[in-house]
């Protein structure tokens, strides 16, 4: 175990015991980088979509567990009240459950270990600001998967001395990261040409560089920050 122990804490989760270690370790800052990243938060079948065009997967055996535990749930709810078969298809229920969260804290734990080793800056949306959006609603984020990898990737960041920048939603589904054209925009439309420049855009990774565009200012040695709502510098290059 790394670090000095701080505090120990022993928890049951059905028929498992566990025991939680808090240590203090010491930060280790990675060597700076100038390399920013916007990212888009999961619209199926993606986990997530960066502005460099590269898609992120939730894992198969993540995806298999998931029917798995659809089935087990299934099969819970014809079981006899007060029955054995019953306990035991809950246990089972109980089982897939907390294999899912392990599942998916590990890989919520390596999406993010790949990000802030690589970025220097790291760009997504405000998930509290998202709430108010529709589009967003319909995405699913309200899935709280979404804030465990959002906290994970915020406290990798600050021990490795990166930054993690959240800024407004709004607009980043409708507007062209070329020309700044706005346009709503159904969200069965994957791909799409922009009528004004026509510029052929992957729907995730165009809003995934308007994230990146809402915090980046461009010229290098300048601090990158969120601008206010409804003020978004295009940067060159995008
Ligand atoms: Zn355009």
């Amino acid at each position: 175990m790394e670090g000095k122990i701080k505090t120990a804490t022993v928890k049951r989760e059905g028929e498992h015991w566990y025991i939680i270690f808090i240590t203090e370790v010491d930060p280790k800052p990675l060597p700076p980088s100038e390399e920013a990243i916007g990212i888009d938060l999961g619209t199926n079948p993606h986990f997530l979509v960066t502005s460099e065009g590269e898609m992120v997967e939730a894992p198969r055996y993540f995806q298999k567990a998931q029917a798995k535990l659809a089935t087990a749930q299934r099969s819970l709810a014809r079981k006899k009240r007060g029955s054995n078969r019953r306990r035991q298809a809950r246990r089972r229920v109980a089982r897939l459950h907390r294999k899912i969260a392990n599942q998916r804290r590990d890989f919520h734990h390596k999406v993010a270990r790949k990000l802030v080793n690589r970025y220097g800056t790291i760009v997504h949306e405000d998930l509290n600001l998202q709430a108010l959006s529709r589009s967003h609603i319909a995405k699913g984020v309200q899935d709280a998967g979404w804030a465990q990898f959002l906290a994970i990737l915020a406290y990798k960041a600050e021990e490795a001395g990166r930054r993690v920048i959240k800024v407004d939603p709004k607009y980043t589904s409708q507007d062209c990261p070329v020309c700044g054209h706005r346009e709503k925009k159904p969200l069965w439309v994957r791909a799409y040409t922009c009528p004004q420049c026509g510029a052929l855009l992957h729907r995730d990774v165009a809003a995934a560089q308007n994230i990146l565009a809402k915090a980046w200012t461009g010229p290098s040695g300048e601090t990158p920050r969120a601008f206010p709502q409804g003020n978004t510098p295009r940067s060159p290059g995008l």
